[in-house]
């Protein structure tokens, strides 16, 4: 299943892909459960909503999907031409630095020997198709392609082996950066915060594809082009820790919420945007996130 959040009449509304279509999701649950004699709650038209009440899950999507075809509904909640949002804003954005070796040795690093995590600010959350803004004395910015993981089912010292029923899908993260700042940072040894966090530097989608669609989330490709041209390449093979240890290795101290995101680091390819460009960021099994860089105004 992959869902979306969708633009329904100026609202924003739950969606399913079907293929290149998508299905009116909110629409076909008030009437599933409606004539399931269920009390329809207008709570639970949102991403944010269906993650708190853990009911992301492929089974209910599946429950609604035979309703819909037992009673001939199906075509009925197609919705034409629909335009992609953002799909859900993380409760908090937990990245990687250095994640994947061959990124941490063009940065000048060696591989680390345990995970590097820092916080995005969710208020830099953008979705498919809006621009990221680059400030004029912003510097050198970049971006970079990541697989996000959502969380769905919170706790503290989470086990390894328990990690992955955590999980209630994954996304792609473009961690836009503003480099030059970094490194200053860096140099001084202050936090990553500002140049990760700025307006417009979180895009995020295209949707979230539930766990059925990704058995193995440690095998896909990733990619980023700028106006077609591939600049970042990988697999998520790749990555030196994967999701089960940062699960664990986070709720050791932190306890992790519905909808926390951990976004996994980003591959080698990292390169300098300008205004006019267009980035895709495409994850094998989710799709493909493309946003216009534009100079902010
Ligand atoms: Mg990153």
């Amino acid at each position: 299943m992959r869902v979306v959040t969708f633009d329904l009449d100026g609202e924003p509304s739950v969606g399913l892909l079907q293929g290149e279509e998508v299905l009116d999701f909110s629409r076909a649950f008030l009437t599933f459960l409606a004539a399931e004699g269920m009390d329809p709650s207008p709570a639970l038209l949102s991403i944010e909503e269906l993650i708190d009440d853990g009911l992301l899950v492929p089974e209910v999507f599946q429950d609604v999907l035979g309703f819909l075809e037992d009673h001939d509904l199906l075509d009925a909640m197609l919705v034409e031409e629909a335009e992609l949002l953002m799909p859900f804003l993380p409760n908090r954005i937990i990245a990687l630095g250095r994640n994947y070796a061959a990124h941490a040795a063009e940065t000048g690093h060696a591989p680390p020997n345990e995970p590097v995590f820092f916080m995005k600010a969710t208020s830099s959350v953008i979705g498919p198709g809006e621009p990221v803004l680059i400030p004029k004395d912003a510097g050198r910015v970049d971006h970079e392609v990541e697989l996000a993981v959502v969380i769905g089912k919170g706790g503290k010292r989470i086990p390894r082996h328990q990690a992955m029923e955590h999980v209630a899908g994954y996304t792609i993260l473009n961690d836009v950066t503003a480099r030059d700042m970094q490194t200053r940072d860096m140099a001084a040894s202050h936090p990553w915060f500002l140049s990760k966090s700025f307006d417009t530097f979180g895009p995020l989608g295209p949707c979230l594809t539930l766990p059925d669609e990704i058995p193995d989330p440690h095998t896909l490709e990733l990619r980023l082009t700028v106006n077609g041209e591939v600049r970042q390449e990988s697999n998520t093979r790749n990555l030196i820790f994967k999701i089960p240890e940062l699960i664990a290795s986070l709720s050791r101290y932190i306890t992790l919420e519905p909808g926390d995101l951990i976004s996994t680091g980003t591959p080698e390819g990292i390169s300098p945007l300008q205004p006019g460009d267009v980035m895709e960021a495409y994850v094998e099994g989710i799709g493909t996130l493309r946003n216009p860089v534009e100079e902010e105004k």
